[in-house]
């Protein structure tokens, strides 16, 4: 198996020094395997992601000395490829219409954050039918019945990443309690949501190891089910420690002091960031 890995940043603002950290590690990781590093924009969020934003995260990363084998994928120029998953998840009765509100929603989209509470959906529309789904509604997966139509198969993952090493079998009792029904598209803006779009372009790009910081780890689980409730191969997880300002918060977008075009501006050389992160 050729190792194949990617960065897939929300170009919703600018390359921090966190990304940088995450971006060399899975680049460092698929040089040294003698494998594929991958550049992946996750766009969806049509509102927040800007053209902007995703020439000056390519700058930076070229700036820094990554080069990736494929042409980028960009999410937001391929909504329709994520329709036949959707449709399977409703096939099986796992999706039901949600019309709760906007800014519910688009909070429930965007990729977790570490400092950023997920709010767990309370079931409003929970005993809504996809038959009497209405324009503009979202899509939710119906995570009690995904779990039970996973009940008699023995779904785990592989994480080789530091704190989590190891197998990992699904955990259906915390999944519920602090994950919950997440929102997987709203149909009416043809948006797909982050938990499904990444984890299906990871199968698709033939990802075999997925590299990102161990705020997503939690998530993963998520990402297991739909990838098993769609019949789909798993891959191999590697969560990496986060970057963290000197009170030890994760570093955010709006870190703006922390960009790495700051850095650049300031007269940093690639190196002084590779040092800087530890690497
Ligand atoms: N797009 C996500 C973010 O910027 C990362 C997704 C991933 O690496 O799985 O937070």
């Amino acid at each position: 198996m050729t190792f194949r890995t990617r960065f897939a940043p929300s170009p919703t603002g600018p390359l921090h020094i966190g990304h940088a950290y995450s971006a060399i590690v899975a680049h460092d990781m698929a040089k040294a395997a003698g494998g594929a590093f991958l550049l992946r924009m996750e766009d969806t969020d049509l509102q927040r992601s800007k053209a902007k934003w995703d020439a000056q995260i390519i700058e930076d990363l070229s700036w820094l000395g990554l080069t990736w084998e494929e042409p980028v994928l960009r999410q937001a120029q391929q909504l329709p490829c994520y329709d036949p998953a959707l449709r399977k998840l409703e096939e099986l009765g796992l999706l039901y219409p949600c019309s709760c509100s906007r800014a519910d929603i688009r909070a429930a989209m965007a990729a977790p954050q570490e400092g950023v509470d997920h709010d767990v959906y309370p079931g409003t529309c929970k005993h809504r039918y996809m038959s009497d789904r209405q324009t503009g509604d979202a899509l939710r997966l119906h995570l009690d019945r995904a779990l039970d139509l996973l009940n008699d198969k023995d779904v785990s993952f592989t994480e080789t990443g530091g704190t989590h090493k190891g197998t990992h079998r699904l955990n259906p009792e915390l999944t519920l309690k602090t994950i919950g029904d997440v929102v997987l598209s709203r149909k009416g803006e043809e948006i797909v949501a982050y938990f499904l779009a990444s984890a299906l372009d990871d199968i698709t790009q033939g990802i075999t190891h997925v590299v990102r910081g161990e705020d997503l780890f939690d998530f993963t689980q998520i990402q297991v089910i739909l990838l098993a409730v769609l019949d789909l191969p798993i891959p191999i997880y590697h969560h990496h420690g986060l970057i963290r300002d000197d009170a030890g918060k994760r570093l955010a977008k709006r870190d703006d002091a922390r960009a790495i075009a700051k850095y650049r501006e300031d007269g940093a050389s690639p190196s002084d960031i590779r040092a800087m992160v530890g690497l």
